[in-house]
């Protein structure tokens, strides 16, 4: 006859209350540990993307002059690979914002048969150079327009596209977006299933599982295809915050289908717009605007300068918080591009010194524009809450600044 002991009941709980407290005390220290790396990558990618401001706005700007075919050649290199890198340096923020839980949908109406036809606009030279042919084929029940995080699926969809064409040599690309029969909750939602077909290389089976994972890609294929293994890691995370989900099925030298799945919320036009949709801005009647620049990056004041000196406006520079103030007790302005990091005062408490009407500022209403390298949601709440106007994201491409101009000057 076997015994067995059974340690009294009251030792057993201690036992078992002290494991479960070891237990959370390593769970904290790995979440502290995840947090902090998420943050340090979040800066990091901030001040990579101050000198890219230079870099690719004065690219931009010299190839806009006259040039020999070869400097051109060279020039178009440095513009081709600076937007990978930033490519790359998004995908990294995008990812330490996921892990670090501080990327937010934005949800706006869009209508999905547009944002799917720019998509196939927008790969329409590569596929065209490979003598690939890419289609879309929407089903014809969705409404004109719905209500979801546009530039979010945008992302996804362009990573999966973007793949598609970058493993298939030759054939067709396929972009099929139907309702998620699987769905089966409220009739507000429209749960969409998108897939990307392509007859391309395909992934051995064994791979199809981790694909999904940062950093993973096959290293005999980088040579060739290059990428850092990020793209579908972003995808995965990106689907799940919206609803849904992504996989793949897939057979080598045969070709790939990624699917996902995604819930929006119908919203036809003419219904009620949620709070917060984005509308069409009302045309602006451009004027000569007398704008002062507040940055102490000397090449990030040289380029806005350049920027909004070709589009006609008359520029003042100060590369200190006590400086603008000064500027603007002493001169009239129409408007003030703001960088957020300078010495001696920031940016957040120049405008809020602007806006008070205690301080001998003439105008305490000018339009307050803030340039920020940070492209983390809450510093731009930040800069809206100490009553800034509007932000715009650095690198600053010529076109973004002059909606960031027309939507705050009136
Ligand atoms: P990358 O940016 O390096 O392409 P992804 O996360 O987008 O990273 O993809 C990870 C890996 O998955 C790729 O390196 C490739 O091996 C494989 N892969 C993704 N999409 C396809 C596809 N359509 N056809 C074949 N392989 C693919």
């Amino acid at each position: 006859m076997a015994f067995t002991f059974l340690p009294p009941c009251g030792i057993h709980l201690v036992n078992r209350k002290r494991v479960e407290e070891e237990l959370q005390k390593a769970r904290d220290v790995a979440d502290a540990a995840n947090r902090a790396k998420s943050f340090f990558l979040a800066n990091m990618s901030h001040e990579i993307r101050t000198p890219m401001n230079a870099i690719m706005g004065f690219t931009d700007l010299v190839l806009r002059s006259e040039l020999t075919a070869e400097q051109r050649r060279y020039l178009e290199i440095v513009q081709a690979r600076s937007k990978d890198l930033l490519v790359l340096i998004n995908d990294i923020l995008d990812l330490s914002k996921i892990e670090a839980e501080r990327l937010e949908l934005n949800p706006v109406q869009f209508s999905i048969a547009q944002t799917l036809s720019d998509i196939v606009g927008m790969f329409s030279l590569d596929t065209a150079k490979k003598g690939l042919r890419l289609s879309m084929d929407i089903s014809r029940e969705f409404p004109d327009v719905i209500y979801g995080d546009q530039q979010r699926l945008r992302q996804v969809l362009v990573n999966l596209v973007g793949n598609a064409v970058k493993f298939t040599e030759q054939g067709a690309i396929i972009i099929k977006v139907e309702r998620d029969l699987s769905y089966s909750g409220s009739d507000d939602c429209l749960p969409l299933h998108v897939r990307v077909q392509d007859n391309g290389i395909g992934i051995p089976v064994d791979r199809q599982k981790v694909i999904f994972e940062s950093f993973i890609r096959d290293n005999h294929l980088i040579p060739k295809y290059g990428g850092m293994g990020l793209g579908l890691a972003i995808a995965k995370r990106l689907v799940e915050m919206m609803g849904g989900n992504i996989w793949c099925e897939s057979e080598v030298a045969k070709g790939s289908t990624f699917h996902f799945t995604v819930r929006f919320l119908c919203q036809r036009v003419g219904d009620k717009l949620p709070d917060n949709a984005i509308q069409a801005p009302a045309p602006v009647q451009r004027r000569q605007l007398r704008v002062l620049i507040v940055e102490d990056d000397a090449g990030s004041q040289l380029l806005a300068q350049l920027l909004l000196e070709e589009l006609g406006h008359r520029i003042t520079a100060a590369t200190t918080g006590k400086e603008a103030l000064r500027e603007l007790s002493a001169n009239d302005f129409d408007l003030v591009l703001m960088d957020v990091h300078i010495p001696d005062m920031d940016g957040l408490e120049a405008t809020r010194q602007i806006r008070n009407p205690a301080s001998l500022v003439r105008n305490h209403a000018i339009p307050i524009i803030a340039m920020t390298a940070s492209a983390l949601k809450i510093d731009e709440e930040a800069c809206i809450q100490a009553g800034m106007n509007n932000y715009i994201s650095k690198p600053m491409l010529p076109h973004e600044l002059v909606t960031a101009i027309d939507k705050v000057i009136t």
